[in-house]
């Protein structure tokens, strides 16, 4: 990894209060025809433009984003990745994300702070420990790290969690995936922002995609708030706002959108160095770098667009959290958000081409996408350039909803995503 700027620079730059840093991506005003157009600029829309860049040699590419890039779930999420999933499907796909993961920060030359920690599942009803005996089973046959942690493992492990004399929710067993951990959210985004640029890509941020040009029954570009732009084949990736969009060019998709909310509390001194997961309450847990503890759950129960969030799953979250540590509860919680998640009956993404020639899609990762983004952006870049499926697409076409050949995560890993 090269270093971009000497330390002189940086010192330089520090006595004259940072004025002469470059923009790491321009500005560009939208040209009228591309290649490619990736609507929706988090981290699958600017992982594809940057793999279409890269990988296919494609530099005549735009990525559109209605606000600012990384504002979607991409800067919103608790930023866990992982590759603990069941099905051999879902493995190929994580596990190529996380091994992209893994050289990312030097394919990009851009830090994304990855942290293999390790992510624990914890289980405490024997069917929640034949879950997740079943999961170490299916990840090793797969060729995925995982141990069964028995509850002296984990007793050792995590004190805080299983010394408090309150606790009446001691674990009895759980999965330890040790490549799992965090990576810095903003920091993708940024990273394959700042790359594809680099390649030529055209980041057009406050540029809205209101509809479709449909010529022939075949999509020919993108109405957006700055003009029409015309192009060879359109991606979206625009995730919670999947079904909205794709109603524009007449595709329904099976998708519902729900809040999903997360929070962060006071910092603390290091007290959690891993990953936690509760299989019973669905809360989750790590520390950031900052001492914070950061926090989330399951979804909002009712399908909305208020990105706000709802205080009954903020409750049910907050309660999960303190039956783990009760320690906990003497917190302040700082900040609690939500982003707006697209959400699929199998709880498996949906990548390949949309009904209408032309288009194609990159959606429903739901509660799980920020760990998918290296590889959900190297499978849609590779189905725009070639026109057909990567083998580890193929299986997440829309067409399982026809054919029947779901992949059902939620019923496999007790995981939703
Ligand atoms: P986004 O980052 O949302 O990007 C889509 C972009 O499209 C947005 O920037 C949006 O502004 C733009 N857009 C929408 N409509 C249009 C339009 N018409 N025109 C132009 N642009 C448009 N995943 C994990 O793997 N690990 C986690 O720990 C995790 N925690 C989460 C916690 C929370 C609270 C939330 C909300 C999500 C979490 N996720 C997690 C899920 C993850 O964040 C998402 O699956 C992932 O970020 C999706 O990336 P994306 O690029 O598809 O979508």
């Amino acid at each position: 990894m090269s270093a971009r700027y000497s330390a002189l620079t940086i010192v330089r730059e520090g006595l004259r209060g940072h004025r002469g840093w470059p923009q790491a991506w321009r500005k560009p005003k939208p040209q009228r025809t591309y290649d490619f157009v990736v609507v929706g600029g988090g981290g699958h829309g600017l992982a594809t433009a940057y793999y279409l860049a890269k990988t296919h040699g494609r530099r005549r590419v735009a990525v559109i984003e209605k606000g600012w890039i990384g504002g979607g779930n991409t800067g919103r999420n608790t930023t866990v990745v992982r590759s603990n999933y069941f099905y051999p499907e879902s493995v190929a796909l994580y596990d190529l994300a996380l091994r992209l993961y893994e050289g990312l920060s030097s394919e990009l030359n851009f830090n994304v702070m990855l942290s293999q920690r390790g992510i624990l599942n914890v289980a405490h009803t024997p069917a929640q420990l034949e879950i997740a005996a079943r999961l170490v089973n299916a990840m090793q046959i797969n060729g995925v790290d995982a141990e069964f942690w028995g509850p002296d493992e984990i007793r050792k492990r995590l004190p805080l969690m299983t010394q408090s004399l309150n606790s009446r929710f001691l674990p009895n067993g759980g999965v330890w995936h040790p490549r799992g951990g965090t990576a810095r959210h903003d920091a993708v985004a940024w990273g394959y922002a700042r790359a594809a640029d680099g390649l030529g890509v055209d980041i057009v941020e406050a540029c809205e995609a209101i509809g479709f040009v449909i010529e022939n029954a075949a999509c020919v570009g993108v109405e957006t708030t700055l003009g029409e732009i015309r192009a060879e084949a359109v991606g979206v990736a625009v995730a919670g706002h999947s079904s909205q969009l794709m109603a524009k060019a007449g595709v329904k998709l099976p998708i519902h959108s729900y809040a999903l909310q997360a929070m962060v509390s006071e910092p603390l001194k290091p007290c959690l160095d891993i990953v936690l997961l509760h299989l019973g309450t669905g809360t989750y847990a790590s520390q950031s770098d900052k001492g914070e503890i950061v926090f989330g759950g399951g979804l909002d129960r009712v399908p909305s667009y208020g990105q706000r969030g709802n205080p009954p799953m903020q409750e049910i979250v907050v309660s999960g959290l303190t039956e783990m540590f009760p320690a906990f509860g003497q917190l302040k919680l700082m900040r609690q958000w939500g982003g707006i998640v697209d959400f699929v009956p199998d709880s498996s993404p949906i990548i390949g081409p949309a009904p209408v020639p032309g288009l194609f899609l990159n959606c429903g990762w739901g509660t799980g996408g920020f760990k998918a983004i290296p590889a959900g952006g190297t499978l849609l870049a590779h189905l725009m350039a070639t026109g057909a499926h990567h083998p580890i697409s193929r299986p997440f076409d829309l067409d399982r909803f026809e054919t029947g050949r779901l992949i059902d995560e939620a019923a496999g890993s007790g995981i939703a995503h």
